[in-house]
């Protein structure tokens, strides 16, 4: 593994189009305590996905510092996931393999400024 998501601010919950399959909302909806209506209501939005015109179920964003939004479950103090044991297979199967780009950028540029804090912007 040549990432660590532990000291990222979480690129990758900032992207717009995080699906949700019919088992990420049971594993949700067991985890939150939730009806399927309160959780589609409450947590998801259906969106045009990649200029397509279907519209699948995904996770509404909310406003971030960094990132202009940001997925609806992330904690913008301590930079992560709030829901990491019911997190959806997107999030699971992210980044598909063993290196990340993002990471490998945000690395070149906190060395780059001497800054472990930076947050590179894309
Ligand atoms: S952008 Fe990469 S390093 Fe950052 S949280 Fe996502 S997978 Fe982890
Ligand atoms: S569910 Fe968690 S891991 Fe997935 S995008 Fe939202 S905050 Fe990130």
């Amino acid at each position: 593994m040549t990432y660590d998501c532990t000291v990222c601010p979480g690129f990758c919950c900032s992207y717009d189009e995080i699906l949700l399959t019919d088992v990420d909302v049971a594993r949700l909806r067991a985890h939150l305590g939730l009806s399927e209506d309160a959780l589609i209501t409450r947590h998801t939005k259906y969106g045009m996905f990649r200029g397509k015109a279907r519209h699948p179920l995904m996770l509404k964003h909310k406003p971030d510092p960094h990132f202009r939004t940001i997925c609806t479950f992330f904690d913008l103090e301590k930079r992560c996931c709030t829901i990491y044991d019911a997190r959806p297979d997107a999030c699971r199967d992210y980044p598909h393999g063993d290196t990340c780009g993002y990471y490998q950028f945000l690395s070149f540029e906190r060395r780059l400024q001497g800054d472990d804090d930076h947050v590179a912007v894309t």
